[in-house]
This record gives C-alpha cells, sequence and structure tokens, in this order.
C-alpha cells in the first residue's frame, strides 16, 4: 500500500482521468487503492475501501465462485475480461446488487503482484439491452409485417423483417434482406397505392395504401401498408418502417357486401327495410325509390302503411305477425302500391323477418305485377271470347242438327205427297178405260209425270248439294241455244202450274247462245221458276226476263205470289231454310242454297227483292266468259 502511496499522485492523476472504475488488489485480495469513479461506483468514501478484503465488493452468493477464478487467473496470469458469458454483479456499501463488467490487468511492483480491476457499471446498458430485447421481441411477436428499410442506402433495401411478414409474404427473411419492398407487386406496377408510396417517400412522409401484392407461390393478397420514416437526431431520414397487413379477406367480405348491396340498391323489384316495431322505412331501394317516387329520406318519415291503400295497421301488424313470433319464415301477399303521385298498381309482396342493431327488421321484396295482371286480364277475355265462339259454334250446330232432322222430315212429306199423288192417280187411270175417257186419264198422267218431275228435281238439289259438298262439282263450259234451254225449263215447270197460272216467255232470246254449263244454268232457272209457280196463288202470272248485256246474261224471275216476310229474308239463302209463311207448302230449303252456290262459283251473282203478299223477283247474273 505504500508502494501505491509512494506513486499515489500519478496513480491519482490517470485513475481519475478515466471513466471506468478502478480497483486494485493486491495478492492476499486486498483493495490497495480504488478511484473516484469506484468508490461512486460501490457507494464508499474516498480511500475508505483501501486496505479493505475485495470480498466486500461482491455479493456473498459469487464470492466462493469468485476465490476459485482468482486461483485460476493467476496460475493463468493474463489480461482478461472477467465474467465473459455471464453475468457479474458487485455489492454496493447499501447492500445493494448492480451488474458490472470488469477487465483485469495483473502487473508487478517492487516485486509483488497486483491486480487493476477496469469496472463498469453497466446497469444501464442492461437496461437498455433488456429494452431492446423485449422490442424485437415484440416485433418478432408482432401480427403485423414489419419491414425496416435503410434509407440511406441506394434504393432503400430492407434491412429487417419480422415473422410475421414472412408468414404473410411466404418470403423467408434471408431471401429478401437487401432488396426493395417493389417486389411484393410483381409485375402489377399500375396501382395507385403503389404511386403514393412513391410520393409520400419522396416527401420524406409516412403513408398508408392498400395495394395488391403476391407471395412467393404467386397467389394475390391484399396488403394494408403503413410506411412510416424514422429521422436521426439532425433530421435526416435513415429508416422506413412498414407495417404490413394482409385485409383479403376482409377486402373479399369487403367486396362481397359492396356486391350484396349494389343487388339490393340496383335491384328493379322495390326492396323495403322497415323497423317491425315503429314500422318506419329504415331504407329503401333504387328500384322503390324510382317506382314509387319518394326519395329515401322521405321514406324514412314513411311507413308501409302510407304505400298500401288496403291496409290499416291492426291488419297490417296482424299480417306480420307470424314473422315475429317466429311461425312463419316469410309471408307473402297480393295487394296495390300508391305512389306519391296517388296512381296505384298491383304488387305482390314478400315479407321476411331480419335484424339490424338487435332491432327486429322486416325486409319487404316487392313484384310490380301490373304486366301479370295485364296478361292475366288479357287471358281472362281471350277465354271469354273463346268460350263466346264456342257456344256459338255449338248453338250453329245444334241449329244444323234441327235443321237436319227437319230436312229429313221435309223430305219424307217431300216425297211422301207427290208418291200418294202418283199412286191415286196410277189408280184412277185404270178406272177410265173407256176411249172417250182420254181427257181423264191425261189428267191423272199428267199428276203422275209432275210427281215424277218433282221428285226429280228434289233429289237433282239433294245430289247436287252432296256433290258440292264433297267438292266433287266439276264445271263444264260450253255454248249453248239460250231459248232451247229456256224452253225446256218452262215446259217443265208448266206440269206444275196450278189452275190459271202462266208462265210468260222471255221475248229476246231467239237464236241467242251462250257460253256457260248448260246444266247448272237450267238448274238455276228450274229452281227459280218451281219456287216462283209453288208459292203464287192460282190465275197468276209469271215472268221470265233475260237481258243479254256484253259481259253477262241476266235474268228476272218475276212472281205475284205471297212474298217473303221481311224478317225471313236475310235467311232465305241458308240451307234448310223455310220462311214461316210456307210451311203449309211443301219443300226442302235446299234449293236457294244451291243456286247461290252454283251461281256464285260460276263467278256470277244471286240476289231478290219481295214484297209480302205482292210477290217476288229473284235475279240472276251469268258471266258470259268462264267463271273462275
Ligand atoms: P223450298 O224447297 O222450301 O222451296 P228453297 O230453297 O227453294 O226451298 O226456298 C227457300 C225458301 O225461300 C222457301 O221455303 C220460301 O220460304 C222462300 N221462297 C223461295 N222462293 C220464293 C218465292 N218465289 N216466293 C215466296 N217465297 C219464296
Amino acid at each position: 500500500m505504500r508502494v501505491f502511496e509512494k506513486n499515489s499522485n500519478i496513480f491519482r492523476l490517470l485513475s481519475e482521468a478515466v471513466s471506468e472504475g478502478i480497483v486494485v488488489v493486491n495478492e492476499e485480495q486486498q483493495i490497495v487503492a480504488a478511484n473516484m469513479r469506484a468508490n461512486d461506483m460501490f457507494g464508499y468514501a474516498d480511500e475508505e475501501l483501501v486496505g479493505k478484503p475485495l470480498d466486500i465488493l461482491i455479493p456473498k452468493t459469487y464470492r466462493k465462485v469468485h476465490k476459485k477464478h482468482v486461483k485460476d487467473f493467476y496460475l493463468k496470469h493474463e489480461n482478461r475480461r472477467m465474467a465473459e458469458g455471464r453475468s457479474l454483479y458487485g455489492l454496493r456499501k447499501n447492500g445493494k446488487q448492480f451488474p458490472l463488467e470488469v477487465g483485469l490487468n495483473p502487473f508487478s511492483l517492487y516485486g509483488h503482484t497486483y491486480v487493476l480491476a477496469l469496472v463498469i457499471d453497466i446497469t444501464e446498458r442492461r437496461k437498455i439491452q433488456k429494452n431492446q430485447k423485449i422490442k424485437t421481441a415484440a416485433l418478432e411477436a408482432a401480427l403485423n409485417g414489419i419491414t425496416i428499410t435503410d434509407a440511406l442506402q441506394a434504393d432503400n433495401p430492407i434491412i429487417y423483417a419480422n415473422t410475421a411478414f414472412e408468414k404473410i409474404t411466404g418470403y423467408p427473411t434471408a431471401e429478401i434482406l437487401g432488396k426493395n419492398c417493389r417486389f411484393l407487386q410483381a409485375k402489377d406496377r399500375d396501382q395507385v397505392g403503389v404511386s403514393d408510396i412513391r410520393n409520400a417517400l419522396k416527401q420524406g412522409k409516412g403513408c398508408h395504401v392498400q395495394l395488391r401484392n403476391y407471395k412467393k407461390d404467386g397467389t394475390l393478397f391484399w396488403n394494408e401498408v403503413s410506411i412510416n420514416p424514422i429521422t436521426d437526431e439532425t433530421g435526416r431520414i435513415t429508416h422506413f418502417v412498414g407495417i404490413q397487413n394482409d385485409i383479403t379477406e376482409r377486402k373479399m367480405a369487403e367486396q362481397k357486401i359492396g356486391h350484396l348491396a349494389r343487388i339490393f340498391d340496383e335491384s328493379l323489384n322495390e326492396i323495403y327495410v322497415f323497423d317491425a316495431d315503429t314500422l318506419r322505412f329504415v331504407n329503401t331501394n333504387y328500384g322503390a325509390q324510382k317506382n314509387t317516387g319518394y326519395a329515401l329520406a322521405e321514406c324514412r318519415k314513411m311507413t308501409p302503411l302510407d304505400l298500401k291503400p288496403e291496409f290499416t295497421e291492426a291488419k297490417f301488424r296482424k299480417l306480420m305477425a307470424p314473422l315475429l313470433n317466429g311461425s312463419e319464415g316469410k309471408v307473402d301477399f297480393e295487394t296495390v302500391h300508391r305512389r306519391k303521385d296517388g296512381s296505384t298498381y298491383p304488387v305482390e309482396v314478400h315479407m321476411q323477418p331480419s335484424t339490424l342493431d338487435d332491432r327486429r327488421m322486416i325486409v319487404a321484396i316487392i313484384l310490380d305485377i301490373s304486366d301479370r295482371k295485364n296478361y292475366t286480364q288479357k287471358l281472362e277475355k281471350t277465354v271469354e271470347q273463346r268460350t263466346e265462339q264456342l257456344k256459338k259454334a255449338l248453338e250453329t250446330e245444334k241449329e244444323l242438327n234441327e235443321l237436319k232432322t227437319k230436312f229429313l222430315s221435309l223430305v219424307s212429306h217431300e216425297f211422301k205427297t207427290p208418291l200418294s199423288g202418283i199412286l191415286t192417280s196410277a189408280t184412277l187411270v185404270g178406272k177410265y178405260p173407256k176411249e172417250d175417257q182420254q181427257e181423264k186419264r191425261d189428267k191423272h198422267l199428267k199428276t203422275i209425270i209432275g210427281g215424277v218431275h218433282h221428285l226429280t228435281s228434289i233429289l237433282d238439289d239433294f245430289l247436287s248439294m252432296e256433290r258440292m259438298e264433297k267438292g266433287k262439282e266439276v264445271y263444264r263450259y260450253s255454248e249453248f241455244s239460250l231459248s232451247k234451254l229456256v224452253n225446256e225449263v218452262i215446259y217443265n215447270a208448266n206440269m206444275l202450274l196450278k189452275g190459271g197460272q202462266r208462265i210468260n216467255y222471255p221475248q229476246n232470246i231467239d237464236d241467242v247462245t251462250i257460253h256457260q254449263d248448260e246444266k247448272i244454268t237450267s238448274l238455276v232457272l228450274t229452281n227459280l221458276l218451281n219456287n216462283a209457280v209453288k208459292y203464287s196463288p192460282e190465275d197468276t202470272e209469271i215472268d221470265l226476263k233475260v237481258d243479254l248485256l256484253a259481259d253477262k246474261t241476266v235474268f228476272h224471275i218475276k212472281d205475284q205470289g205471297i212474298g217473303i216476310p221481311k224478317k225471313d229474308q236475310k235467311h232465305i239463302f241458308d240451307r234448310y231454310f223455310r220462311a214461316e209463311n210456307v210451311l203449309t207448302t211443301q219443300g226442302t230449303g235446299i234449293g236457294l242454297n244451291i243456286v247461290k252456290a252454283h251461281v256464285e262459283n260460276l263467278g256470277g251473282n244471286v240476289s231478290f227483292t219481295s214484297i209480302q203478299h205482292k210477290g217476288s223477283t229473284f235475279t240472276v247474273e251469268l258471266p258470259l266468259k268462264k267463271g273462275p
């Protein structure tokens, strides 16, 4: 110790100049000197440590181990840092321990060996280390990806990336250190977020963006990135810290919700959401606003009752009740909606329960069924019309059947009378065998011939009708003498004349030939003349007149008969039709029908004028050229 005293000035000068604590011990592990820093560190007054064993500076628990280390140290006799790789503690005078670092430097002086221990209180460093450790652990534990880039190096390379970053991107840290972060965008460089980052970095500002990034395996993920600059004490940006967050799921959910919201909004059907308790509308979509004319703000002050004139609140709540008590998942009904302008339209309503922030809601989807209603109405009308048509057809059919029955009875009747006439006449002829009874015989023979003619004409009509019906009628045109045909027709009709009746011949037809179907022309004239005879009383005249025109021949058959009642005139050409004033006269109702059909088939026309009790005139026009 004295040795040190001798050199105390030098020691003092040196030891006070260094910032570490200095403690010198001799071979007996006694402190022989300590500088001010060491005294302060251990809490002793100047010189207080000198002469004290070193142990007072070592916590009890370490003393034993320390002794062994000292022994080893002396054996090796080398400079070294103590406690490398493990923690070393000092003991202050107040009994408190503190972490320290010691460098041991043995030296010899005047034949004695000393050890100069340079002691550093590392309490602060430990604290910082601990703090840093916590921070690093925190960075590593963070679920967000964290990168630190070096702003002072060219192209701002990554110098740190945490585990979460590896996890999010799939890139191992070793692979990306030294690289710029842009590899995360792969080829998808044209993004708003990217230019936002570029601008922010240029201005030395932080930024917060969402980017389409790509993992190592190429999968896209949405990256929410915050970048913040870190400056040194001079304000220079040294680093950027990037925090990355994989928001793919959120983004997808947002997109999905966005999509659903768009569907809701853009639907042309009306969609309403209203509070199940207050009935106030909470939301209405575009379709609803467009169709009703109420803007959303107006709707929010309204309830479904403002749109549904057919409902009272009680009736509406009763309808909703099953949705609220859970007995029904859906309620559908039809009603009408009233627009803002007062007009109404038919709707089909579908209501479902829903909740919004614990509030009971009803979602109503409304279909405008005007078109459907119109369609149904149209359909109903068509059905009505068809039914009416069918009814008419059925009636016609019924009428036809009745007519047929009537026809059959007429035909039987029609045959029966001439046949019995023929029979009677034939019987009577036998009763006049004498020569001078020729006149009587002729009378009966005339009746027989007339009867046969009559029957033939009925059969002719009948066959002609049947042929026409089957489409078998073939018209044969030829050049023939009109007077010859007219003579024959009148001759036959004369057989049927009643007493005092006369048929007047046309005067202008000698040597006239016409080009027509001879047989049909004969049938037409026979029919009309026979009718004229049949429906005229005795002592009347019947005129047959012919107009010979350039393109047609016109026949007029005029009688002074019973005429046709006005109300029956429109039916006179219908098959089987007979006017009410002829029912006691024989007839079938076929003749005129056949005449009209034939004349029209030949391109001609038949008409009549008639006054009851005065007479009728039938007019037939036949074209001279061939018919159609
Ligand atoms: P019908 O065998 O009954 O004579 P038609 O078809 O020839 O049948 O005539 C139809 C109906 O037209 C007759 O039943 C009759 O009521 C009316 N009719 C036709 N011609 C005359 C006429 N010259 N005078 C009065 N009624 C006529």
